[in-house]
């Protein structure tokens, strides 16, 4: 890989940014696909998929993924490894800086860098993270055997992680600040019925326990009462929802209150000229895999039909 100028890149390999690769391998425009730093992105986490068209039974994300990996690089895509570091948007071509130094130049940017998983910002979350507390029960749900278990959120994420969870701990109980789950029917019913999930509700952490070297338990508050409790436990499992990958753009590109990259409506068009996304880096709303193809598709059309008009 020299230092020519590329027709695209794409930044992000979740389904939006392999999705943009497989419309502009077939268009011909050998687009580069930068991995990013978690290739495959969140559905390399998660169990089945059971809403993506087309697999009735369901499918694992990361075989979906690995899937239209494939079909990316059927059509010519190239891939490299790697995080890009920094960006400069203001020249033309853009300029993409990765870890390891290289320059990148491309006439066309897409960004896919999706969304990862939020955390509470509290000191001893961060002292036990890896040590009893995460934010992926199926990367660390196996160490959890016959252990008594927390989840915290009360979403979907929440549900998929306590009912995941339920294969390994003897105990897990979902901990919501509000009294309604935000969750969809299905799975809140579906976490509800589970003999081995409890629910703790209008409670949020006031601190998370433990001896020096692991978790040990957690304290509760009461947002009604205001009272503490403390309970003991093995693992805390934070699912309170996702912030977008998106602050290396901050100050080149619009970004809203939530720090999402604001795309023109009906359009993967970004505030500048060239440079669309795709995926959930600029999905509030629906944030889904099908949705994240839908707009992949979009900006690989929105890109091609840029590149023409600067021929
Ligand atoms: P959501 O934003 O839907 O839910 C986050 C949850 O965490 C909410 O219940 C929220 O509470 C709570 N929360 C947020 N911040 C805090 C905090 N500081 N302290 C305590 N609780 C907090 O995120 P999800 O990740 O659950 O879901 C994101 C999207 O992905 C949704 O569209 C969902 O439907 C989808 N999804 C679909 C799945 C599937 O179909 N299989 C699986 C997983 C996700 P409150 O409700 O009060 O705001």
């Amino acid at each position: 890989m020299g230092n020519e100028v590329r027709d695209v890149i794409i930044m992000g390999t979740g389904p939006a940014g392999y999705t943009a690769a497989i419309y502009l391998g077939r268009a011909n425009l050998k687009p580069l696909v930068i991995d990013g730093f978690q290739p495959g992105g969140q559905l390399m986490i998660t169990t089945d998929i059971e809403n993506f068209p087309g697999f009735p039974a369901g499918i694992p994300g990361p075989e979906l993924m690995m899937k239209m990996r494939e079909q990316a690089a059927k059509f010519n895509a190239e891939f490299t490894h790697g995080s890009v570091t920094e960006v400069d948007l203001s020249r033309s071509p853009f300029a993409l800086t990765l870890e390891d130094g290289r320059e990148l130049l491309t006439h066309a940017l897409i960004i896919a860098t999706g969304a990862n998983a939020k955390w509470l910002g509290i000191e001893s979350e961060n002292l036990y993270r890896g040590r009893g507390v995460s934010a992926c029960a199926t990367c660390d749900g196996f160490f959890f055997r016959d252990c008594k278990v927390f989840v915290i959120g009360g979403g979907d994420t929440a549900m998929e992680e306590a009912l995941y969870l339920t294969k390994f701990a003897s105990q897990v109980t979902l901990v919501h600040r509000r009294e309604e789950f935000r969750a969809s029917k299905i799975m809140s019913l579906r976490a509800r019925k589970n003999p081995k999930i409890s629910t703790m509700l209008n409670e949020v952490i006031d601190e998370i326990l433990g001896d020096g070297q692991k978790v040990t338990g957690i304290r509760l508050k009461n947002v009604i009462t205001g009272e503490l409790t403390e309970h003991a436990c093995d693992g805390v499992f934070m699912a309170i929802g996702h912030a977008p990958n998106a602050e290396m753009f901050r100050g080149q590109i619009d970004l809203d209150d939530y720090g999402y990259i604001i795309t023109k409506k009906s359009s993967t068009e970004t505030s500048v000229k060239g440079v669309f996304a795709c995926g959930d880096v600029q999905d509030f709303t629906y944030r889904q895999a099908v949705t994240a193809v839908g707009t992949g598709c979009m900006a690989a059309v929105d890109a091609e039909r840029f590149l023409e008009s600067i021929r």
